[in-house]
C-alpha cells in the first residue's frame, strides 16, 4: 500500500494522462487509503500507448532516460517503452530472481537463443542472466546448426529461447545427427514471449531432457520477469513487490474475487521513466494466493490460458487457440508443428494444417484418412465446429526463430 500510494501520487503529479484522467473520474491521489479506493483509478490499456507514442506518458524528462525497448507494431507506430537507470536495474534483479526461482545459479552456462534488440527479450535476460552470475552465451536466434553445435561444445546447462524455437532447435539437432540426451548438458529450459500448452512443454522436456520454466512478461511491463514457474511448476509467481495484480471481468471491468477466472491487470509499484496504473494485458487466467510448496507466498497465476484478443469466434462459438493445441499435442503421431486458418465464403471455415511426425509417416502402418478422422473426433469433444484437416509432412509448414505464428486469419484481409 505505502508504494502503491506513492505511485499513484507520482503519476498524478508527473503525467498529464493520468492527472487528467483521475481528474475526470473524480479521485485523488489522497482519497486511495485501501485497495478498494485503487479501483476507482481508471485502467490504462495499449492504445493508450499508442496515442501517447513516443514520449507521451514519460514520467521524467528524456535525459534521465537510460534505454527504449519497443515491441513490433504488426500495423502503425510500435509501442514504446522507456527505462531510466534506476528502472534497468529492477528489471535486471526481477530477471535474476526469476531465473534463481527456477533453480539455475552461478554455475550454469545460458545459452540465450533469443531476439537481441528492440525486444525485450534477449537483453532482459541476458542482463539478469549476469546479476546473477551465470556463464552467458548471447547466441540471439538465427543459424541452428551454430547453435547446436556450440550447446555441445560449451556445455550449456540452460536454454532461453521462445517455446516454439525451443521446439525447433530439438528438431534440428536430431536432423543434424545430435543425441540430445548425450550431446547436450541442458537441465532448465526459460521459455516465454507467447503461450504454449502444458503438452507442448512435456514434449520439450522430452525433447531435449531438460526442465522447461514458463516466463511471464511483457515490454510494457520491463519486459520479461513478470512472473516464472518455480521448480514446482505449479503456476507463475507473480513478483508482488514490484506488480500489483488484478484480476477483472473483461466486459464490465468489475474486480472479480480471488480465484476468479479473468483479465490480469498489472499497476508497477516502483517504476521510474514511465508508470502503469492498472495495466489491461488482455491475458486471461487465475491468481492463486495460497502459500506453494516452494515456500514463497508471492501470487501465482495459473498458467495463461489465451490473451482474449487471440481468441477467435468461428461462426460465433469461441475459439481459443491454445485448446487446439492442447489437443493435437496430446495424440501420439502429431508434430510439432501446426496451422489454423480461418477463412470465410458464406460461413465461417477453420482450417487445420498439422504435421505428422517423422515416426508415424514413415510408418508401414501409416493411413491419413483413418488419422484425419481420429483428429477430427479428438476436435470435435472441445469445438462444436466443423473443422477441415489437411495432414502435413514432416517440415513442410514454416519453421520460426522468435515467435510462431500459427493462426492466419484470412478474414481480416
Ligand atoms: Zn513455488
Amino acid at each position: 500500500m505505502e508504494r502503491l500510494k506513492k505511485m499513484v501520487r507520482y503519476s498524478y503529479d508527473n503525467v498529464p494522462m493520468y492527472r487528467k484522467r483521475m481528474d475526470e473520474a473524480g479521485v485523488s491521489p489522497d482519497c486511495i487509503r485501501n485497495l478498494e479506493d485503487y479501483t476507482k483509478v481508471p485502467f490504462t490499456v495499449k492504445d493508450d500507448l499508442r496515442d501517447h507514442y513516443p514520449y507521451g506518458i514519460l514520467a521524467v524528462p528524456i535525459e534521465q532516460v537510460t534505454r527504449i525497448h519497443a515491441s513490433s507494431g504488426t500495423t502503425g507506430k510500435p509501442t514504446v517503452v522507456s527505462y531510466t537507470r534506476t528502472d534497468i536495474h529492477t528489471w535486471t534483479r526481477l530477471m535474476a530472481r526469476t531465473f534463481a526461482a527456477g533453480g539455475i545459479n552461478s554455475s550454469d552456462i545460458m545459452q540465450i537463443a533469443l531476439g537481441y534488440g528492440l525486444f525485450t527479450g534477449g537483453l532482459g535476460f541476458h542482463y539478469g542472466a549476469e546479476l546473477l552470475g551465470c556463464t552467458v552465451l548471447p547466441t540471439a536466434t538465427g543459424n541452428t546448426k551454430r547453435q547446436l553445435m556450440m550447446a555441445k561444445d560449451m556445455g550449456c546447462t540452460v536454454l532461453s529461447a521462445t517455446p516454439s524455437y525451443a521446439a525447433f532447435i530439438a528438431e534440428a539437432a536430431v536432423k543434424e545427427g545430435y543425441d540430445p540426451h548425450k550431446d547436450f548438458k541442458f537441465r532448465i529450459g526459460m521459455f516465454g514471449a507467447e503461450p504454449w500448452s502444458d503438452e507442448a512443454r512435456l514434449r520439450i522436456e522430452a525433447a531435449l531432457g531438460l526442465r522447461a520454466h514458463d516466463v511471464y512478461g511483457m515490454s510494457e511491463l520491463y519486459g520479461p520477469g513478470v512472473a516464472v514457474e518455480c521448480v514446482h511448476q505449479d503456476g507463475l509467481h507473480i513478483w508482488s513487490d514490484e506488480f500489483l495484480v488484478e484480476v477483472i471481468d473483461t466486459d464490465t471491468g468489475e474486480v472479480l474475487p480471488e480465484g476468479s477466472h479473468g483479465e490480469l491487470v498489472f499497476t508497477m509499484l516502483t517504476r521510474e521513466a514511465m508508470p502503469l496504473l492498472r495495466y489491461r494485458t488482455r491475458d486471461l487466467a487465475t491468481v492463486k494466493y495460497e502459500e506453494c510448496q516452494c515456500g514463497r507466498y508471492h501470487p501465482r497465476i495459473m498458467r495463461v490460458k489465451g490473451r482474449s484478443d487471440d481468441m477467435l469466434i468461428i461462426g460465433g462459438v469461441n475459439v481459443f487457440p491454445s485448446q487446439v493445441e492442447t489437443v493435437l499435442m496430446k495424440m501420439e503421431g502429431v508434430g510439432d508443428q501446426y496451422q489454423i486458418v480461418v477463412d470465410r465464403d458464406i460461413l465461417d471455415k477453420l482450417h487445420l494444417k498439422v504435421e505428422v511426425d517423422e515416426r508415424l509417416y514413415n510408418s508401414p502402418d501409416y493411413d491419413p484418412a483413418a488419422f484425419t478422422k481420429l483428429l477430427g473426433e479428438e476436435l470435435t469433444a472441445i469445438m462444436t465446429i466443423r473443422v477441415r484437416i489437411e495432414l502435413m509432412e514432416p517440415g513442410s509448414l514454416p519453421r520460426t526463430e522468435g515467435k510462431a505464428k500459427r493462426v492466419i486469419d484470412l478474414r481480416k484481409e
